[in-house]
């Protein structure tokens, strides 16, 4: 499974992804997934009227975020070089923060450099969407509570930091929240294998900066659900940032940056003041 979420014709829609021959198309329309209420309201019911669709190639789409999350929990230091890179101590525990549903921007969005940051960084990471409700779960513990249930899939995303914010603020609300800081996309998709490790790569301007393996997680995804959820529910559409590995580093407008993980696609944004 699939799926991204566009614009055509003023409509919001959602389509399958299909690869075909190494080039990813919108195959044709699918309902919503439950959390989109507005979907519902701009739609008048739960299922587009869609004979009339032709598919077209995503590269081609007006593409929009690929969810719509009540919450975007991110875990920091999630590697351990990207913990030394910094300076820091590798965590004991999974260390979280938020960042505002009002920070989500587009593929091929434009992210705005604030004025009152000097340095912004971009921070490729793997983001799981959440497919139910999950709430103090305890994998591995319940019968048939397996972790994986809970993933509806995968998707790239781009922490954007105000590097010298997060250290002045002394919390990272307004470093990590400024509106368009969470790109994320192009597409959700359950065809990778999170238990293989996974290899994300992020360009700036087309070279290589970051290179790195889910293999190499401090906290493995069942940790980071296990506890999360001890404090905090999670609803279908929910985001989790899992994050960045080594190589982040600050960039000047004009810059662009691709998040990519094979099967998942490129992220791709522009950065301007
Ligand atoms: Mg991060």
């Amino acid at each position: 499974m699939r799926y991204c979420r566009f614009r055509l014709n003023d409509k919001t829609l959602y389509g399958a992804v299909e690869d075909r021959n190494g080039e990813f198309w919108i195959s044709h329309l699918i309902d919503a997934p439950e959390e989109d209420l507005a979907f519902r309201i701009e739609h008048g019911g739960p299922t587009p009227d869609a004979p009339h669709f032709k598919p077209l190639p995503l590269a081609e789409a007006e593409l929009l975020a690929p969810v719509t999350p009540s919450k975007i929990v991110c875990v920091g230091r999630n590697y351990s070089d990207h913990a030394k890179e910094l300076g820091n101590d590798v965590p004991a525990e999974p260390l979280l923060f938020f960042k505002p549903t009002s920070s989500l921007l587009a593929p091929g969005g434009t992210v705005k450099m604030p004025a009152v940051s000097e340095r912004i960084d971009f921070e490729g990471e793997l983001a799981l969407v959440i497919g139910k409700r999950a709430t103090k779960i305890h994998p591995g513990i319940h019968p048939g509570e397996d972790w994986l249930s809970y993933i509806r899939g995968f998707t790239l995303a781009n922490d954007v930091t105000a590097r010298d914010l997060q250290k002045t603020d002394g919390q990272w609300t307004r470093a990590k929240g400024f509106d368009t800081f969470c790109p994320v996309g192009p597409f959700i998709s359950d065809e990778i294998d999170p238990h293989a490790g996974v290899t994300l790569e992020t360009r700036v301007n087309g070279e290589l900066r970051q290179h790195g393996s889910t293999a190499d997680f401090i906290f493995s995804i069942p940790e980071l659900l296990v506890y999360i959820t001890a404090a905090i529910t999670l609803e279908p559409g929910d985001l989790i940032l899992t994050g960045t590995p080594s190589g982040v580093g600050p960039l000047a407008a004009g810059d662009r940056v691709e998040v990519s993980v094979s099967g998942l696609g490129t992220l791709s944004n522009p950065f301007e003041k």
